[in-house]
């Protein structure tokens, strides 16, 4: 069973500006934690506290500071390492490991893939556990949208897109941010059974005061604009 020796908590930072999430994440056998992309300090470091949790690293997936804010605050209190992308290690303090593309790093006994997902920034890494069918996409992909492009090119994006999009059906996927509300009025106006499934399961989780993530990249192929489109010549036309 996927995600079973991986626990995921979402936390919801910058709640109602924003809306970034950073990823309390244990790797069950080992006990090891860590924090993906620590945004803001006090809402992670409440739910450490009140789950007795000790982070060993941060995995940052990009150089944005709404996705390293607690960075060296939470280096401070629980001594962790700082993992960021090689690419960007000049943009973000105090990184104690760089990770290229291809990259394996290992969060207890959940192996990680380093995949380099350019276009919202140069150097953005997704973060690929194989095994436990898990991936954390930062802001190159949200529910039923796409991170902006700073830095990269829409051919850049587009790439970085196929890349997730040969991921399995199976593999859940947790962006950035909680954006998902502003895909919905598109659902509604084309009422295809998958669009109406994933409407239902998001309305359905924001009701209930949770992320709409994990979505799985099965039905989020099938729903979100920007990765239906197939070809680069018409996805460039978007932008
Ligand atoms: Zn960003
Ligand atoms: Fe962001």
């Amino acid at each position: 069973m996927p995600d079973m020796t991986l626990k995921i908590e979402p936390i919801l930072c910058h709640k109602g500006t924003m809306n970034n999430y950073a990823y309390v994440i244990t790797d069950k056998k080992s006990g090891i934690s860590a924090v993906v992309d620590a945004s803001e300090t006090e809402p992670i470091v409440q739910y450490c506290e009140k789950h007795q949790i000790k982070p060993e690293y941060v995995l940052t997936t990009h150089h944005h500071f709404d996705h390293v804010g607690a960075n060296m605050e939470l280096k401070e209190k629980y001594g962790l390492k700082i993992v960021a992308p090689d690419m960007e290690k000049h943009l973000i303090e105090g990184v104690d490991i760089a990770l290229k593309s291809g990259d394996e790093f290992a969060l207890g006994e959940s192996k990680i893939q380093i995949i380099l997902a350019s276009g919202h920034t140069k150097g953005h890494i997704l973060y690929y556990f194989a095994d436990e069918k898990v991936l954390f996409t930062g802001d190159v992909l949200f529910n039923l949208a796409i991170g902006g492009l700073f830095e990269g090119t829409p051919e850049e994006m587009f790439a970085s897109l196929e890349k997730i999009k040969q991921l399995p059906d199976d593999v859940n996927f947790y962006p950035g941010h909680e954006y998902t509300e502003y895909g919905l009025q598109r659902l509604l106006n084309n009422p295809t059974d998958e669009n109406m499934e994933y409407l239902r399961l998001a309305v359905n989780r924001l009701q209930q005061g949770k992320s709409v993530s994990p979505i799985a990249l099965g039905l989020e192929k099938k729903c979100n604009p920007y990765l239906k489109i197939d070809s680069l010549k018409d996805f460039v036309r978007l932008f």
